[in-house]
């Protein structure tokens, strides 16, 4: 029986740690918070979307950095392994829309529970308030020295799962990315992730709280074409936000980082490109321009918008189409009809930046993933350091697929294989 310590109990952690004592070890998890799964809490606006019910190809399709690498942990411990494994520890779960789970009850706190009493039943020791300042090797470097300020624990091997550095008030503030570089390990850019965009026009204010459906949303950086996709998007105080706007940001991160590695490189200049009729081609549109256009016959123009638009978009896009507003409908020229149709088709707004971690679903960028074993999740630096979870360099889009991650990590690494 080996000592094993777990540093952090969110996700990854309590999976490791039942992972890990199921494999025979002696399992000790140090959490700075003062309980377990402080960001568990708060997922899926606190229904918690634990995985998503679909295969490992479909895990790694929906992984957008170094999905590759997580092909022998997804194998091994798949989402419907979480699925089975949840329902047999006393988990009622549902699967919804999009083949997204969740606890059946709604509430995250009960996979916090549930996780949480498993670990309890298998004997594995937990230690709150204990915060990780850091961490060294014994002499002859057989066994770990972990200083937690007025504590100190010693263990054969070491699991690090302290998750990325978005959301730090759940106690996720990068700690992990220094005690793996004191082991020689490196850290790769990190950025905010899964987020929305600051952007450079003022009017999105305006809008503020507008969600629009059914739109397509097209992410350009440097005049090129990095995503498009169908969805809901979502006026913000700061720019936009919402499902489409989220899904972009991951694209952004991985444009951007390539981008970024290229001898010339010269900056980055990105926008969205929103089509507000998806439905509707170029040409279709402008003949449905006409036809309302024509009923609203001496109806000013500012007020014709009103069967395309919802209400509170009417104002910014007569100003932006540049057509006068208190021309007649009957007045706007066929030029100006082809110009707004196209405004309707190619909205642009110019990103400014994404918003800050504290308000980013995951961290982006993180531990190597070359110096971690795919297989074992095992350091290739430091013989008995296993890491699992956000704390590495991968990430994935939303839909349960992060919490995946974690789970099928820290089962793998918790085994100290
Ligand atoms: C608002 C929000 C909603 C989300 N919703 C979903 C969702 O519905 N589905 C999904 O798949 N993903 C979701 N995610 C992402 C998901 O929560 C994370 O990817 C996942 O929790 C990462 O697990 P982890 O174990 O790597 O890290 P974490 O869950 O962040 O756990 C890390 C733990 O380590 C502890 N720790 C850190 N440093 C130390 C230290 N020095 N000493 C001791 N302890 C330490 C922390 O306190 C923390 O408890 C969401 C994230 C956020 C912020």
């Amino acid at each position: 029986m080996k000592e094993v310590i777990i540093i952090g109990a969110g996700a990854s952690g309590l999976m490791a740690a039942i992972s890990s004592a199921k494999s025979g070890h002696k399992v000790t998890v140090l959490e700075k918070n003062e309980k377990a799964g402080k960001k568990i809490f708060i997922t899926g606006k606190g229904r918690c979307n634990i995985t998503n019910a679909t295969d490992a190809p479909n895990l790694i399709a929906n992984t957008i950095n170094n999905p590759k690498f997580l092909y022998s942990a997804f194998n091994e411990f798949d989402s419907f392994k979480m699925m089975d494994f949840l329902e047999e520890s006393g988990l009622r779960i549902v699967t919804e829309r999009g083949n997204r789970v969740f606890p059946a009850s709604m509430h995250s706190s009960d996979v916090i529970r549930t996780l949480k009493g498993v670990c309890d039943d298998l004997g594995v020791k937990f230690h709150f308030n204990t915060q990780v300042k850091n961490i060294t090797k014994n002499e002859s470097q057989d066994k770990f020295i972990i200083n937690a300020g007025k504590d100190e624990f010693t263990s054969d091997y070491l699991i690090l799962c302290t998750g990325g550095k978005s959301y730090p008030s759940t106690g996720s503030t990068g700690d992990g990315y220094k005690f793996a570089e004191s082991f020689g390990h490196t850290v790769t850019e990190l950025s905010p992730g899964l987020t929305g965009f600051n952007v450079k026009e003022e009017y999105p204010k305006d809008l503020m709280g507008l969600a629009l459906k059914n739109v397509t949303l097209e992410l350009n950086i440097n005049g090129k074409k990095c995503m498009k996709e169908m969805g809901e998007m979502l006026f913000t105080h700061f720019g936009i936000s919402g499902p489409l706007v989220l899904t972009a940001s991951e694209y952004y991160n991985l444009h951007v980082r390539r981008l970024k590695k290229k001898k010339n490189f010269k900056g980055i200049e990105a926008k969205v490109i929103i089509d507000l009729k998806p439905a509707l081609s170029e040409d279709e549109l402008i003949s449905r321009i006409e036809r309302d256009f024509d009923a609203f016959k001496d109806t000013f123009f500012k007020n014709s918008l009103r069967k395309l638009l919802p209400k509170s978009m009417e104002e910014i896009m007569v100003k932006l189409s540049g057509i006068k507003p208190d021309k007649k409908a009957r007045e706007v020229s066929k030029k100006e009809i082809s110009e707004l149709a196209h405004l309707f088709k190619n909205l642009e707004l110019n990103i400014s930046s994404l918003r800050a971690f504290e308000e980013a679903i995951i961290t982006c960028g993180g531990i190597n993933v070359k110096e971690i074993n795919p297989k074992t999740m095992e350091s290739k630096l430091c013989p008995g350091l296993y890491i699992a979870g956000e704390v590495m360099d991968v990430d994935a889009l939303t839909g349960g697929f992060n919490l995946q991650i974690a789970w099928s990590t820290g089962y793998v690494a918790g085994k100290c294989e």
